[in-house]
Formats: C-alpha cells, structure tokens, sequence
C-alpha cells in the first residue's frame, strides 16, 4: 500500500530514488513517508545549482557588508552625541557644548555658554569640574584653560548664544577680529 501511494505522488523521480531505500530513510512504521520527502532531499541532478547559490551569498555579502558597517559607524556616532540640554532641552551641538561634572559623579550638559551660565549659581557648590569645548578643533579643556570671546557670530539660534570658546590665543584672536569680538572672562568662575 505503501509503495502505490509513493508511485503516485512522484512517478519521474522514481528513477533518482535509490532501490531498495537507504537505510536512513527507515524501514519501519512510517517508511513510506520519509520516502515521499526524499526526492527533495537528494541534490538536484544540475551540478551547477549549488554553486550559484554560493556565488549569491557572497554577492550579498558584499551588497550588505558595506551597508552594515556604516549603519554600526552612525550607531556609534549617536551613542557618543551629548544628546539634548539639560536647561532647555535643545539638541547639543558636540562642538559648542559644556559640562559640569558634579561632586556626585553625574553630569550636567549644555548647549551653549548662555544655557551653562544660567544653571551655574545653582549649582556651583556641587560643582567639581566645569569642561568646555574647543571650537575650533572641538577638542574638550577645563573651562579655566580656555579663552572666551563674545561675538556677532550666533552659535545656537536659540537662545542667539554669541560666546565662542577656544584653546588657542590665536584662534581667539582670528576670530575676535574678523567678527567684531571682544575678550570676556571665564563665566564658571
Ligand atoms: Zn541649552
């Protein structure tokens, strides 16, 4: 009964199928059905097919590869942004933004030098470490190492945040004579 119903579900494999069956596919209850599956199982009779079907891996591969590492790069990138600022909630340019590091070991961020100069009397006793970034090589320095220039140069629409940090005399200088700065003090002092 078995092999009737073998003979007519694949007649034209019949002649791939190994006779009398392998011993893998089981000689017991349930033989007939393993033999039904087997046709798949046996590789396909062109000898080609499985080697283009290597070729399509590695062609993916290559498709994805670049595409899977860009997306890791950007992952990274955004895991290491400042995020948003802790007095108004605007998004924090790397480049102009300042820290405080408090006693506690937790960290405040800012924005600007505007949004920093605002939170600072409150929180000046807890205070340990006030960082400030170059802007000019975005490089970050202790804010009593930096220079500080207020300028017509706007650096978050915002709040219209026009004072520039920088770790070099020269940089601060360049930029304080082609936009009409003047030098200001350290405002985390
Ligand atoms: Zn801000």
């Amino acid at each position: 009964m078995k092999q009737i119903f073998h003979d007519e579900i694949s007649p034209t494999n019949d002649e791939n199928l190994p006779h009398p069956p392998s011993p893998l596919m089981g000689e017991g209850e349930g033989g007939g059905e393993y033999r039904l599956i087997s046709p798949h199982l046996n590789p396909p009779p062109q000898g080609g097919r499985r080697f283009s079907g290597d070729i399509f891996f590695v062609f993916m591969w290559i498709l994805f590869l670049p595409l899977i590492l860009v997306m890791l790069v950007f992952g990274c990138k955004k895991s290491d942004a400042p995020g948003r600022c802790d007095y108004d909630g605007v998004k924090i340019e790397p480049i102009y933004a300042v820290y405080f590091t408090l006693q506690e070991g937790t960290e405040k961020k800012f924005c600007s030098i505007v949004c920093a100069s605002l939170s600072f009397p409150e929180l000046k006793s807890r205070i340990k470490e006030v960082i400030v970034v170059d802007e000019r090589s975005g490089t970050k320095i202790n804010a009593s190492q930096a220079l500080f220039v207020e300028s017509e140069v706007v650096t978050v629409p915002h709040n219209k945040n026009r004072i520039h940090v920088f770790g070099k005399r020269e940089d601060a200088e360049k930029h304080l004579k082609r936009f009409n700065g003047r030098w200001i003090e350290n405002p985390f002092f």
